[in-house]
């Protein structure tokens, strides 16, 4: 973010131009505005990025109205299909544990999270970059964005094995027959 506020057309063209930690922008900001309902005060998700992270993981305890996702360093080599599966995967923990995020101490780290967790997350992200993918097709928009569903699924596979998830098997076919 610049500090000036000096030249209106650098200021500009230095937020237009959308940052990885700043992807599925929109997801985000239905969830953050329905959990904001469920918790009656203000919550957001911080995406942070070069933090020096091994692992991409989201982190939430009732004692804080913001959730973090903590991006692994990795994220910056992997192609645009993988990196929104890895994002929409975690925000896929957050829906799983919606009804929960109201409660007095409740708290959750995606890295502890368990099967039946895990298995909802990696479901959620399938299809909500494929929904996602259908509605830049019908509206002619981000073409880095738009995917067929094999290759999406294919990409999928490869980053629940590549997670290092136990019972990575299991989810992948799980996930293979959505
Ligand atoms: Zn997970």
């Amino acid at each position: 973010m610049p500090h000036t506020h000096q030249d209106p057309k650098i200021t500009a063209k230095n937020v237009a131009w959308v940052d990885r930690s700043s992807y599925l922008a929109h997801t985000i900001r239905i969830l953050e505005y329905s959990v904001s309902k469920v918790r009656r005060k203000p919550f957001v998700i911080i995406v942070r990025k070069n933090l020096g992270n091994s692992k991409t993981r989201a982190d939430f305890n009732d004692r804080k109205n913001y959730c973090d996702i903590f991006l692994a360093d990795t994220v910056e080599y992997m192609d645009n299909k993988k990196f929104r599966l890895v994002l929409a995967h975690e925000l896929g923990h957050l829906f799983y544990n919606f009804d929960n995020l109201n409660k007095t101490g409740f708290s959750f780290d995606s890295e502890d999270a368990p099967l039946e967790e895990e298995l909802y997350a990696w479901i959620f992200a399938y299809w909500l970059i494929f929904e996602k993918s259908e509605m830049f097709k019908s509206r002619g928009g981000d073409k880095d964005s738009i995917f067929e569903g094999d290759e999406l699924k294919q990409a999928l596979l490869t980053l629940i094995r590549e997670s290092g998830v136990v019972d990575a098997d299991y989810i992948c076919k799980h996930v293979a027959n959505q």
